[in-house]
């Protein structure tokens, strides 16, 4: 091998999975130069859990600073820098009906103090009214928006060659043959090979992992959003929202048709270990309840929420319900992005960043990754973020009791 051929296998990447996890890791591989070559099972980008439209993504907020708050916080900043073009509504609001007009203003000054003015306001009744129709107190989110997850992978792949995309093509085996992984396809023949192998598959990670006798103890879980017709006379319409809302579940602002009658998508039925992708009549009946709990009408209303559409879409989770970003431990190469959960746009955000300091690393030859990456985050809080998403934390068996934060990687300062 001459140098030339040797220098271009050194930063060679397969990634398999183009939904928004594997789509944006291999989007920003691809813009630092590495050659990536990508590998889905479908027709072309975002065809599974990621063909949903209309993805919410908001800071956590709450009184203590916990690490899932920290974690989104910064996710959320990273998502509005990467995908404005993406985001197809602004902002949101989540009522907070026992809040007392005291409590708001001591919440207020503790956002503040915190350094959370600009992701999160109190609103008063009043204001919460005027901007979103719905009566109550409650917590704005300036900075929230709803993403189309489809379009985030168009944009994220356009970087790839073409050339290195390889669609209607599922990987079924992995192995690894001296210092470098291979693909396997259905009819069980070599498709491709690369000293990096970042697999990005949703639930399907586990499967994967499997043919190398690894057990990632990941879970499906399904989730269905309905969209509800709602009639011009109802007595429901004076009441729908203008503005995004979440709490247990989130809706969308409803939308004016042309005959004056509505459309109000209202989601997620949240089933662990379920993976039918067909509509559920009882997922429909869960989020027609959700929707009127979200924007405080009685159920009577129940009758006039004509479903018109569904998703469904299956989520990866982990049971910390933080993602799985990083090292297979013990497996030289093997990276895993999974277990996004509900926050697949947040997630997405931060995952091509950490993994990105991965693979540098690796062909770096380093065993410490660079500190101050992510853009906006302290080195403190990156070594944070990257030990607690360690895949390590949930592997089965003789290999996590013999790695699992054994030997945890910092950055350097
Ligand atoms: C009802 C519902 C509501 C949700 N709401 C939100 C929300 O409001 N905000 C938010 O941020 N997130 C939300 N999510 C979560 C979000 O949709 C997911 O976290 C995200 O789409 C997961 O992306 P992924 O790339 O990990 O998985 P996927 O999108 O499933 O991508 C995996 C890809 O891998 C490919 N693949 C699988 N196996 C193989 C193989 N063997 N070989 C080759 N290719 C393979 C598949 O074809 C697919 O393209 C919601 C999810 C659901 C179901």
């Amino acid at each position: 091998m001459n140098n030339k051929e040797s220098n271009i296998e050194k930063t060679k990447v397969m990634v398999i999975g183009a939904g928004v996890a594997g789509s944006s890791i291999a989007g920003e591989l691809s813009r630092l130069g590495y050659e990536v070559h990508l590998y889905d099972k479908n027709k072309g980008p975002a065809q599974e859990t990621s063909s949903h439209e209309t993805a919410l993504a908001h800071p956590h907020v709450g009184k203590k600073k916990s690490k899932l708050q920290r974690f989104t916080q910064l996710a959320n900043r990273l998502a509005n820098q990467k995908w404005s073009e993406a985001q197809l509504d602004h902002q949101a609001f989540e009522p907070l009906r026992e809040l007392s007009l005291s409590k708001c203003r001591d919440l207020s000054d503790l956002f503040d103090e915190m350094g959370l003015q600009n992701d999160v306001q109190i609103l008063t009744k009043e204001d919460a009214y005027f901007r979103t129709n719905i009566q109550a107190t409650g917590l704005w989110y300036p900075t929230a928006a709803v993403y189309s997850l489809p379009m985030i992978c168009e944009k994220e792949i356009s970087s790839i060659d073409k050339s290195c995309i390889y669609w209607n093509c599922q990987i079924l085996k992995i192995q690894k043959e001296k210092d470098v992984w291979q693909v396997f396809n259905h009819a069980g023949e070599l498709i491709g090979s690369a000293p990096i192998l970042i697999l990005a598959s949703g639930i399907e990670v586990q499967n994967l992992l499997k043919t190398i006798d690894i057990d990632l103890a990941i879970r499906p879980v399904r989730g269905q959003l309905s969209t509800f017709h709602i009639k011009k006379e109802s007595l429901l319409v004076p009441h729908l929202p203008k503005k995004v809302i979440r709490g247990d579940g989130y809706c969308l602002p409803a939308k004016l048709l042309e005959t004056q009658d509505w459309h109000w998508e209202v989601g997620s039925s949240y089933d662990e270990d379920h993976s039918d992708i067909l509509p559920w009549d009882k997922s429909d009946q869960e989020n027609a309840i959700k929707g009127l709990n979200l924007i405080g009408c009685d159920h009577s209303h129940l009758k006039d929420m004509l479903v018109i559409n569904t998703f469904v879409g299956i989520r990866s989770a982990s049971k910390d319900r933080l993602p799985l970003l990083g090292p297979i431990p013990n497996q030289p190469g093997l990276l895993v992005a999974c277990a996004y959960g509900s926050r697949g746009v947040l997630w997405s955000a931060l995952g091509a960043p950490v993994i990105t300091a991965y693979v540098e690393a690796f062909f770096a030859g380093a065993d410490r990754l660079r500190a101050g990456f992510l853009t906006g985050a302290s080195a403190p809080l990156f070594a944070e973020v990257v030990s607690a998403v360690n895949p390590g934390r949930f592997l089965r068996g003789v290999l996590a009791t013999r790695t699992s934060n054994s030997k945890p990687i910092f950055p350097v300062s």
